[in-house]
């Protein structure tokens, strides 16, 4: 079997991308078959937000899917911060909003997290951070996945590809919160306007004014969710790590190969490389295109794939947009996790 196989492509957001989509799907040796739920793990974008992956692509896999006798179903996770995807009811919206309905796609759109984030489940991870994470149920309750990642940069872990794909988006929001645990907003205030907006998103009210009308940041509060950083107009805003910044990256690989152990004898990989954007689609706003379109890499396992997309990116555009976040240490770490081709 061909570990990893690519599909040239430009043109977002044109749906001139689709063909090769469909010339990779027709080349992945699917893990499930005839009656197996399938479970297209994918990201619909934030509301607001204009760089994520239109649904056509989903369509297409879908249609693959249901092209091998399966059932497939879109999903993904409710997140830690305000805007349109906090609740199940909320990202339901968003994910309409942006295209992504039972009409469109064919098959149900989901939230795997359930209508009140409770439904999840404790699996044993057993590594430096984490003992054990906690995820979805859908883990367990889907006979097979496709993981569709959208590859771009990301304001904390550098790019996100598909580990991160798996690690945040099965996560319950305790297991997010975990995970961002470390991260935290610091003021350079000869950048800020005291604007506010910082105060107004944020989901927790660990940000107000202080006396002197500037922002402070409550830790003991603050649940890390980087928000007020990403919505900071004038950038005044950084990430002060709690401990050591190769700490975020370090978790979200633990969690991904949590989540691997489960479901790596019944998941496919495909990786996006279209409209590369400096941020990710969580952020609300158009964001900077950092790489040319590449196209489509599939494959087998989520690191062999990230690894393979980041060759064909290069790793220059992710410098260049994030040059203070060790985004390195993601596949690194997984390396000394031995999460790799081979488990
Ligand atoms: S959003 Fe930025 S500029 Fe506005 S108050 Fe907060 S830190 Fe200052
Ligand atoms: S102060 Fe903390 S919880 Fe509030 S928006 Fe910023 S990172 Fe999120």
């Amino acid at each position: 079997m061909v570990d990893i196989i690519f599909r040239r492509t430009s043109g977002f957001p044109d749906t001139n991308c689709l063909p090769s989509l469909g010339e990779l799907l027709s080349e992945l040796k699917a893990p499930f078959g005839r009656g197996d739920r399938v479970g297209i793990k994918l990201h619909w974008g934030e509301e607001g937000n204009h760089g994520f992956l239109a649904p056509d692509y989903a369509r297409e896999i879908a249609q693959w899917v249901m092209d091998l006798g399966a059932r497939p179903f879109v999903f993904d996770t409710t997140v830690l911060y305000s805007g349109g995807r906090r609740t199940a009811e909320g990202s339901l919206k968003t994910a309409a909003e942006h295209g992504y309905t039972e009409a469109f796609l064919g098959c149900p759109v989901v939230i795997a997290d359930g209508p009140d984030g409770r439904d999840v489940i404790d699996i044993e991870a057993g590594f430096r951070h984490f003992d054990n994470v906690q995820v979805a149920s859908v883990v367990d309750n889907a006979g097979g996945f496709v993981i569709f990642s959208h590859f771009k940069g990301h304001l904390a872990s550098g790019f996100g590809g598909a580990v991160k794909n798996i690690s945040m988006g099965f996560a319950s929001r305790a297991q997010k919160q975990r995970m961002h645990a470390d991260v935290h907003p610091t003021l350079i205030r000869d950048k800020c306007t005291r604007c506010g907006s910082c105060i107004d998103v944020c989901p927790v009210s660990a940000a107000r004014f202080a006396s002197d009308d500037y922002p402070v940041y409550d830790g003991e509060i603050c649940i890390g969710c980087a928000q007020c950083i990403a919505v900071c107009p004038e950038v005044a805003l950084e990430i002060q790590w709690g401990s050591d910044n190769l700490v975020f990256q370090e978790k979200l690989v633990e969690t991904a190969a949590a989540v691997w152990r489960r479901i790596k004898d019944r998941a496919v990989i495909v990786n996006a490389l279209i409209n590369i954007t400096e941020e990710c689609d969580c952020l609300p706003g158009d964001h900077a295109v950092i790489a040319p379109d590449w196209g489509f890499i599939g494959g087998y396992h989520p690191v062999t794939v990230d690894a393979e997309s980041l060759a064909a990116v290069g790793a220059e555009p992710i410098d260049n947009a994030h040059p203070d976040i060790p985004w390195r240490r993601q596949l690194e770490y997984a390396r000394e996790l031995n999460f790799t081709a081979d488990c």
